[in-house]
């Protein structure tokens, strides 16, 4: 889903997208625009934070980096 690139030295932003994984008898879609470029030890990450689709009367915030597991705050 991400879609990871080497040419780091650029600012530069990256779309994402894909679909939770709760386990409460339903998911949620999300996508967006990551931030701005951070440089890391050996090539970079993006900050992305943001709100899933609204299903079911509610929707989730998250809010993490792009070199982990993308991890969803439960409402
Ligand atoms: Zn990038
Ligand atoms: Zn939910």
């Amino acid at each position: 889903m991400y879609d990871y690139c080497s040419s780091y030295e650029t600012d530069h932003i990256h779309r994402y997208e894909g679909v939770t994984t709760y386990d409460d008898g339903h998911t949620h879609r999300y996508y967006g625009y990551t931030g701005p470029t951070i440089p890391v030890t050996g090539g970079h990450i993006h900050y992305m934070r943001g709100r899933t689709t609204f299903i079911d009367r509610h929707d989730h915030r998250y809010e993490n980096d792009t070199s982990l597991q993308i991890f969803f705050y439960a409402r």
